[in-house]
């Protein structure tokens, strides 16, 4: 499905023909009777059931995918999915509530937050490899468990908030691949010499060794070379990576050049949660925008193809 917003109006008018695209793509994506493990089917659009063709066995074309519970139509899921995908900064919910036609916010709500969990699930199928930038990031959050009991970080200096972050923000660790390469690219402003990968946020409790290394092992081949700062946090990195490089600059402006794509990522990522998301966001919530940026990021070459994508992901009964 490549397509502009005007041709997939066009191909997608209607719940049935939105219920037909998404019967087609978990036929092709490999559907399994649990009965006989028979692979033949036929659909019954009515019953919105596929049948198995050697045992009768049905199932429904909700069951076992996102949409399970949802009580939602075809429709608002697949042009959800499209709208989602198809700007880099995304829409606000309450935009997305605006482009469905819907009366309550709260579906919409939860909605895009499945497709956030979806999208966070199919990248944590990858972890990073060759050369990897690391750091830390602040968040502007509220966190309702610790609500009123705000410390003031005013007067403490930035080495001594970094250790704890203050109770405003959130933790994120950010982990992207980024490849030195002879020549600078010139696609970018401030120009590096090193081309980016695959991108990874994760919200942290908190920042020590324990944490970081336990994240580190899980998202990051072990035959990785890490580059991060001098914070203290990273100094048992080489337990679980092949190498690690410190470098310790003070001066920001040179530090930006020397981890051009955790401060690049960091700071876009900053730039689209706030543009969406004007009052300060829950904690609990922040994983999910950060899953949305990294998916988009991870497939910054993928034009519409990436609606595709999201809506397979979105099949699989494996994760629900
Ligand atoms: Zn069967």
């Amino acid at each position: 499905m490549t397509m502009d917003l005007g041709t997939f109006h066009q191909s997608f008018p209607d719940e049935e023909s939105c219920m037909i695209h998404f019967k087609e793509k978990r036929l092709s994506s490999g559907l399994c009777c649990s009965g006989c493990k028979g692979k033949d089917f036929r659909f019954q659009k009515g019953k919105q059931r596929f049948f198995c063709k050697n045992c009768n066995k049905s199932i429904s074309l909700k069951s076992g995918t996102v949409m399970e519970n949802s009580n939602l139509t075809f429709k608002s899921w697949l042009y959800c999915m499209k709208y989602m995908t198809m700007t880099k900064k995304g829409v606000s919910t309450k935009e997305m509530q605006r482009l469905l036609g819907f009366k309550r916010y709260e579906p919409v709500w939860y909605m895009m937050h499945k497709l956030r969990a979806v999208m966070g699930k199919r990248d944590d199928l990858y972890t990073l490899s060759q050369n990897i930038e690391i750091d830390e990031g602040f968040f502007e959050s509220t966190d309702k468990k610790t609500q009123g009991t705000v410390n003031d970080d005013s007067n403490k200096s930035e080495k001594e908030k970094r250790g704890r972050g203050s109770s405003r923000q959130a933790k994120v660790l950010v982990m992207v691949e980024s490849k030195e390469v002879p020549q600078a690219n010139k696609k970018y402003k401030n120009k590096t010499n090193k081309n980016v990968g695959f991108l990874k946020m994760k919200l942290m409790d908190n920042l020590t060794i324990e944490s970081i290394n336990s994240k580190v092992e899980t998202n990051v081949e072990k035959q990785t070379e890490v580059t991060s700062d001098g914070y203290r946090g990273y100094n048992k990195l080489e337990e679980v990576i092949k190498k690690h490089l410190v470098i310790i600059e003070p001066d920001k402006s040179k530090s930006a050049k020397l981890f051009p794509w955790v401060n690049r990522t960091i700071s876009n990522a900053k730039k689209v949660l706030l543009g969406n998301h004007h009052n300060v966001i829950d904690k609990k919530y922040i994983q999910n925008y950060l899953n949305e940026f990294c998916y988009k990021f991870n497939r910054r070459y993928f034009e519409d193809k990436i609606t595709d994508r999201l809506i397979l992901a979105s099949l699989n009964s494996t994760w629900y």
